[in-house]
């Protein structure tokens, strides 16, 4: 065929299914093939072989692909191993072949290791040659990567959950319900419901605070209530059957929230009004504005790169602020006032820019982790080691058995084994130094992305710092325009 259309092309089709994040996963194996065989028709291509890893997560390191590894030898080999040539690769969707920023390396290169190959997903064709291509798949793999591993947390929650589940979890009954801490106190909870309509309608906690007092309720430990908790009885989301651990609502595998086992007060929706009302009230008052503290995350690292009439760059540090109300994001950035020097022509929405540029931080991190671990050379003194115990055994062995020249006394045995125990003892101390630093190396890589959002916002500044000098937010035009990644240009810090 090949003969006789030298255009044709001969592509292979990758599917995987797992049930690692996704929990409904629609495609199965044979839909996935399916679908790419239907979209090779319709190109024209001729699917020459089908790669299939079944029940296998792409984010879990532990989890060796076979078909995934087999498919990236031969995209390097340049054919299958019956020998047709390779000229493309399809799968339903990008993250069903990597979801690790080791593998998208390792696969892009096998793929770009030859030259006009084509690649279609769900995303339609894309050229995975082009320039930026290779941030642009990190940046996607590094949020998936995120989101797994929110969802690995919120399930070890519900376990933890289902563990305590019929154990008392709180030492004190709850107010607004009774001793058996499911069935309720009714005044209590009448109370908190019409606490719960007054806040949403504009009530202030103090004054509700001081309703219940005036009513004579006191807290379940006896104490009188004041504001601080009245707000924590209204934000408790027990109050709609939720539970919480640690501030994070307890979900279940199909991310709804567990439903407890006592009777609710509220409904979910009142809860989530209630919560939203108190949170918003709570911004811009209440703590003292610190000195130098940054409130926003990218406040000084982003630079304004509108070019200004006499063709330089503005390369103004630009100020967060907080976004107009009837906005859907919170915060924004924006080149200072012209009276403040900059040229207040740049501006870039505060939500989506954290996002994006958290993502590639991260990513750009981790990749620096991986190096590291991959570019610390080999100890290279096995041998060595190894060299030095069969000379301690062939000594005892001498001394013990052996007969002839071969044998040896007690004064050469003893005058001798010490000098080998200290080199076999040295080698030894190297060689779990070494290890040591290996395994150092590569779980920082891991700890990254698991750890970055335990970390405060100062934290995260002097991190994003570490890795890059700035981050050139270029204008989008007048108008409402879709949010565009490719006008922030990270300045990255070469690695040393
Ligand atoms: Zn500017």
């Amino acid at each position: 065929m090949l003969a006789a259309n030298p255009d044709l092309k001969c592509v292979v089709c990758y599917a995987r299914i797992s049930f690692d994040g996704r929990m409904k996963d629609a495609h199965g194996i044979e839909d996935q093939h399916r679908e790419m065989t239907d979209n090779a028709r319709q190109f024209g291509w001729l699917v020459v072989r089908r790669y299939t890893d079944n029940d296998k997560s792409a984010s879990d390191e532990r989890i060796v692909r076979d078909d995934f590894e087999q498919l990236v030898k031969d995209l390097a080999a340049g054919q299958t191993p019956e020998g047709y040539p390779i000229h493309g690769v399809m799968a339903v969707n990008d993250d069903r072949l990597y979801r690790r920023p080791g593998d998208w390396e390792r696969y892009l290169k096998a793929f770009t290791a030859h030259e006009g190959r084509v690649y279609h997903d769900s995303n339609g064709l894309q050229d995975l040659y082009a320039e930026g291509f290779e941030i642009k798949g990190l940046v996607g793999v590094a949020m998936s990567l995120a989101e797994t591993r929110k969802k690995q947390r919120r399930a070890r929650n519900s376990h933890r959950n289902r563990a305590i589940r019929g154990q008392s979890v709180a030492a004190w009954r709850p107010f607004g319900w009774d001793d058996d801490k499911v069935s309720l106190r009714l005044d209590e909870a009448e109370a908190i419901r019409q606490a719960v309509k007054d806040v949403v309608a504009g009530a202030s906690i103090s004054e509700i605070t001081r309703r219940w007092k005036e009513a004579g309720f006191i807290t379940s430990r006896g104490n009188p209530f004041q504001y601080q908790t009245v707000k924590q009885v209204l934000l408790n989301p027990r109050l709609c059957g939720y539970r919480q651990i640690k501030g994070e609502l307890v979900r279940d595998g199909d991310d709804q929230p567990v439903i407890g086992e006592w009777e609710p007060i509220i409904t979910p929706k009142e809860w989530f009004a209630v919560t939203a009302t108190i949170r918003e009230r709570g911004q811009g008052t209440g703590l003292p504005r610190g000195g130098l503290v940054h409130k926003y995350l990218f406040t000084g690292i982003l630079r304004c790169g509108n070019v200004l009439e006499d063709g330089t760059v503005c390369n103004n540090k630009m100020i967060g602020i907080k976004a107009n109300d009837w906005l859907k994001y919170r915060h924004a950035y924006m080149c200072k006032k012209t009276v403040d020097g900059g040229c207040n022509r740049t501006y870039k929405r505060g939500d989506k820019t954290d996002k994006y540029v958290e993502a590639l931080v991260i990513a750009k991190l981790e990749q620096q982790a991986a190096s590291k671990a991959r570019d610390l050379p080999e100890w290279g003194k096995e041998d060595q080691l190894e060299r030095a115990i069969r000379s301690r055994k062939e000594l005892e062995r001498r001394w013990q058995e052996g007969e002839g020249d071969e044998a040896i006394d007690d004064e050469t045995f003893f005058r001798n084994l010490p000098a080998i125990e200290e080199r076999i003892k040295r080698l030894r101390a190297e060689q779990a130094e070494y290890l040591a630093k290996k395994a150092a190396a590569e779980s920082a890589e891991e700890d990254i992305a698991a750890s970055w959002e335990t970390r405060t916002l100062s934290q995260k500044r002097e991190l994003i710092k570490s890795a890059l000098h700035a981050v050139i937010a270029v204008p989008g035009g007048k108008g409402q325009k879709a949010f565009d990644v490719t006008l922030l240009r990270p300045v990255w810090r070469s690695s040393e």
